[in-house]
């Protein structure tokens, strides 16, 4: 990493002690991570300081620091240990990626979307890595400070790296994209996430398309062609490539056949047939945002192929998961919004074989002012062949209320506060003839009601 700092320092850092060492580094921002050969970057925050853990940091194996300016050097520092003097360190960290970025040059692929942004990055990766050096985001690294340390942690023989770009703002968008410079972008759908700061789904929609503010001339933007807040784009400024379900979609899903593990699918253009190893409707949208990708990467069709039945996706995302008495458990418990809920709940309707269908489906956050209807929105689509419906938490109850309401008469309805009341009830609605699906916001944690249910509990 001895390139990136290099050039940080070429912008008037000024350099204390030696730095003669500094081949090699990793970047680190959490003290407490053990890194070899680390240069420790301190992030401030409203609510903790990095600097004071620079001790613990050196402890842990960095051999370089940057430093505030303004804050104070600590009296017990090594002798010789460099630290590079910055007036942001955040800034640095930021500047260093995009100098990294600059001399290693991958094509980048973003990826941004309120849902399904980990999901397309994983199905990318898995068909880029066959044929490319090919990097990805790990995890969730996906704002201001996880897209630099993304990049920085990147080899620097990488060919192509792919990137999520999450966002709560506006602005942020710019901001990511303006720093990655992307070859295509990719916009997944416009969800309700966040438009508690966004105002409105058309307020999504713009701060989703600030992407473009950074792809780079020539580029290619693929979106969810089916959503009419995308769909009416138009520029000349870069390629725009429409993609979902809707005929007149560049790319259209054609002969979309469901199995017990996911899709084949066919598209308007040319005879293949995809395999995508996933359940939920969506990943059949998600596989073909990916395969347009790959294909401006000039991946030929069979690696496409190859790659997407050999698909390994990052976990919790519509995971089976083997239950107690023979039956079928669903682990969507990464997280959840209105959109995302509804569509794991069509594929629930959909999945060959079970007589019991069964929705856990827990509290939902971040949706502003409107988040009790958001919640009872959901009660649209539950309807037959779901036979259960079991909300979890205050905000989960909002759910079952339309359908109390309406006393809908094919459908047992049921609320709890807690995870543990639910606990005993649901396992009693468990056999060979019972799926059950099990959805809602990262905080509430409900993997660990699959966890207990699972047979290999
Ligand atoms: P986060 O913002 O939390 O990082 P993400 O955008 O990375 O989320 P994923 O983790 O890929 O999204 O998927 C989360 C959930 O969103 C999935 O479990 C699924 O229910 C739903 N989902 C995935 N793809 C789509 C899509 N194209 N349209 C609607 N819902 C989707
Ligand atoms: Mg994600």
């Amino acid at each position: 990493m001895s390139i990136g700092v290099d050039i940080v320092r070429g912008q008037a850092i000024q350099v204390k002690g030696n730095g003669d060492q500094l081949d090699q580094l990793n970047i680190m921002t959490d003290s407490r991570k053990l890194v070899v050969n680390g240069l420790f970057v301190p992030l401030v925050g409203e609510t903790f300081n990095g600097h004071q853990f620079l001790m613990k940091a050196i402890e842990n194996g960095a051999k370089a620091a940057l430093w505030m300016e303004r804050e104070p050097i600590p009296e017990a520092l090594p002798k010789d240990f460099p630290l590079f003097l910055v007036g942001d360190t955040l800034t640095a960290l930021q500047s260093m990626a995009k100098a990294y970025l600059n001399q290693c040059r991958p094509k980048v692929v973003a990826v941004t979307g309120s849902n399904g942004k980990t999901t397309t990055k994983d199905m990318i990766y898995s068909i880029v890595s066959r044929v490319f050096k090919a990097y990805k985001t790990q995890g969730n690294y996906n704002n201001h400070i996880g897209l630099p340390l993304t990049i920085l942690s990147m080899p620097a023989d990488t060919q192509v790296l792919i990137l999520e770009m999450g966002m709560n703002h506006f602005g942020e968008l710019t901001f990511l994209s303006q720093l990655a410079k992307p070859d295509i972008a990719i916009i997944t759908n416009i969800g309700e996430s966040h438009i508690e700061f966004l105002g409105s789904r058309a307020g999504i929609a713009k701060a989703k398309l600030e992407m473009t503010n950074g792809l780079k001339k020539h580029g290619s933007l693929i979106i969810d062609g089916d959503e009419p807040l995308l769909n009416q784009v138009k520029t000349n400024a870069f390629q725009i490539i429409k993609c979902g379900y809707n005929p007149d979609n560049d790319w259209s899903i054609t002969d979309v056949k469901e199995g017990t593990d996911g899709y084949r699918f066919s598209l308007n253009h040319g005879l293949n047939v995809y395999t995508v190893p996933v359940l939920g409707r969506h990943n059949v949208k998600n596989a073909v945002y990916s395969l347009t990708a790959a294909r401006l990467l000039n991946i030929n069709p069979q690696s496409i192929i190859t790659g997407l039945e050999h698909l390994s996706l990052t976990k919790m995302r519509f995971e089976k998961v083997a239950g107690i008495s023979g039956s079928l458990l669903i682990n969507d418990c990464y997280n959840a919004s209105p959109t995302s809920m509804k569509a794991s709940l069509e594929t629930l309707k959909v999945l060959p074989g079970f007589d019991k269908r069964v929705a856990v489906l827990g509290d939902m956050y971040e949706l502003g002012s409107d988040e009790k209807a958001l919640h009872r929105s959901v009660a649209d689509v539950l309807k037959a062949p779901i036979t259960h419906v079991i909300t979890i938490g205050g905000r989960g109850a909002w759910i079952a209320e339309p359908l109390l309401e309406a006393g809908a008469a094919d459908l047992t309805v049921k609320s709890f506060q807690e995870k543990a009341d639910a606990r005993a009830y649901l396992a009693s609605l468990l056999d060979a003839s019972t799926v059950m699906l099990f959805k809602a916001s990262r905080a509430l944690a409900l993997e660990e009601l699959v966890n207990d249910l699972s047979e290999s509990k």
